[in-house]
């Protein structure tokens, strides 16, 4: 029989119906644009973190090759700080690249795009910084250098508009706040006056960016996070499926009274075991079994100690059919049937015997009963399957040999003679 715990498993329904409704309003509402619930928001963040460690890494490792082949300018234009601006850059890089390598490795790979935020942000501070220290009109030319870094920003964080914007502003707001102090101290020459004439139309450039790469990684987020929430739903979707398929199949093969199994499992576990029995030329027992005087003991003590003393007696027997194949079903009433493949029926006589001896063992009081306890008689008929014959013939002996166990005073197992031939043909 199929294993199947409804109180355990219950809960898990509940549970997924429970996240099921909540995630569908979130979605019907629209208002989960870049946050959601508590418990939901943690998910999404570590779904987040995970997308972003299995692929932006390589943007990131993109990135930091791009700001490292620029340090040929800081010769070339860097004057006397060049090897100091080409030293901090090398080394500044190879900070990065530690951390890109170091931590997804570590317990802080959840904050790697944190990590990479500041990191973005330490690389356009330190553009700013070179400006500062390049001296003369060439200092001009690193100008151009942030709008790499801000494009990046834009690429690398796009799955969260939150950093893209802090890091594109703060950015943006340093920028202005070196210009102001650096270049009011700038010598009036010509090329400063037409830096001095671009410097707006480049920052209104750079504005213009942010608001563009904002809007981007604002829709980026909210069509990631909406994707998120669709693929929850799919999964506890199925994950209702599945319980419920579970509950069908279970409600469809399990006696409801007993909790063994019921008569439709038996007969369609007895066709395919008879089959595979067939195949192999192996014997197989069938035994049929009832309660003795059952009418006595539902009129002496009730029905619903009668129903007690059945799913007892019904468990006792199923403890009984251990192997795999094995079947113990209620097969109607107070009567069961238990199939045994791949024994013939010496064994499983001797095996009912037990199983009797277990019933009374149980010690249900029957006055009625000639033991003084609720007891079985068992009929057994088996036979090596061969073509031409079937469970039915098997079935209609073992009743047969049940109710000889009833003539013959009840308690009892009795096995058919007629199990010695080999075949009984249908
Ligand atoms: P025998 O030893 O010849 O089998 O006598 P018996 O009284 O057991 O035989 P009979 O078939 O006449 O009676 C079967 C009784 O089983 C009748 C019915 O009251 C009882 N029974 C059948 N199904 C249920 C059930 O689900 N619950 C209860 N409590 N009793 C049941
Ligand atoms: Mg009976
Ligand atoms: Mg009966």
């Amino acid at each position: 029989m199929p294993e199947f715990s409804f109180l355990q498993q219950s809960d898990t329904l509940k549970r997924a119906e429970d996240q099921i409704n909540i995630l569908s309003a979130i979605l019907a509402g629209g208002h989960s644009r870049l946050s959601f619930p508590a418990p939901l928001e943690d998910q999404y963040i570590a779904h987040r973190n995970q997308r972003f460690l299995d692929i932006d890494r390589k943007i990131l490792i993109g990135g930091l090759l791009f700001y490292l082949a620029f340090s040929w300018t800081d010769f070339y234009l860097g004057g006397d700080n060049g090897p100091v601006i080409f030293l901090v850059r090398l080394l500044l890089s190879l900070s990065f690249l530690f951390f890109i390598w170091w931590v997804p490795r570590s317990s802080l790979n959840e904050y790697m795009v944190l990590f990479a935020a500041g990191g973005i942000l330490i690389a356009g501070l330190s553009i700013i910084a070179f400006i500062c220290m390049i001296p003369g009109e060439l200092k001009y030319t690193y100008h151009f250098g942030l709008i790499p870094i801000q494009v990046f920003t834009m690429v690398a964080l796009r799955l969260s508009y939150r950093a893209v914007m802090l890091v594109s502003v703060l950015l943006l707001s340093c920028y202005i706040a070196t210009l102001l102090v650096t270049e009011s101290r700038t010598g009036q020459n010509e090329i400063a006056h037409l830096v001095h004439f671009f410097i707006p139309v480049f920052i209104l450039f750079w504005l213009l960016l942010i608001v563009m790469g904002g809007y981007m990684a604002f829709m980026t987020e909210s069509a990631a996070r909406s994707d998120f929430l669709k693929n929850r739903l799919l999964a506890l979707e199925a994950e209702r499926l599945q319980y419920l398929t579970g509950k069908l199949h279970y409600l469809s093969t399990t006696d409801a009274l007993t909790g063994i199994a019921n008569r439709r499992y038996f007969e369609e576990q007895a066709g395919s075991e008879w089959r595979r029995c067939q195949r192999n030329q192996a014997p197989v027992s069938m035994v049929m079994a009832d309660i003795d005087l059952f009418k006595d003991f539902n009129d002496s003590y009730g029905h619903q100690r009668g129903d007690q003393c059945l799913r007892q007696v019904a468990q006792t027997l199923a403890a009984f059919c251990q192997r795999p194949g094995d079947v113990c079903a209620r097969y109607g009433g107070e009567e069961f049937v238990l199939l045994l493949p791949d024994t013939p029926a010496q064994e499983a006589a001797a095996l009912m015997e037990k199983a009797r001896q277990a019933v009374e063992d149980l010690a249900v009081p029957h006055q009625h009963s000639p033991a003084g306890v609720v007891t079985v008689s068992m009929g057994i008929a088996a036979l090596t399957a061969t073509d031409g014959s079937s469970t039915d013939c098997l079935l209609s002996e073992a009743d047969r040999m049940l109710y000889a166990a009833k003539a013959k005073g009840r308690n009892r197992v009795v096995v058919s003679a007629a199990t010695a031939a080999p075949t009984v043909v249908s």
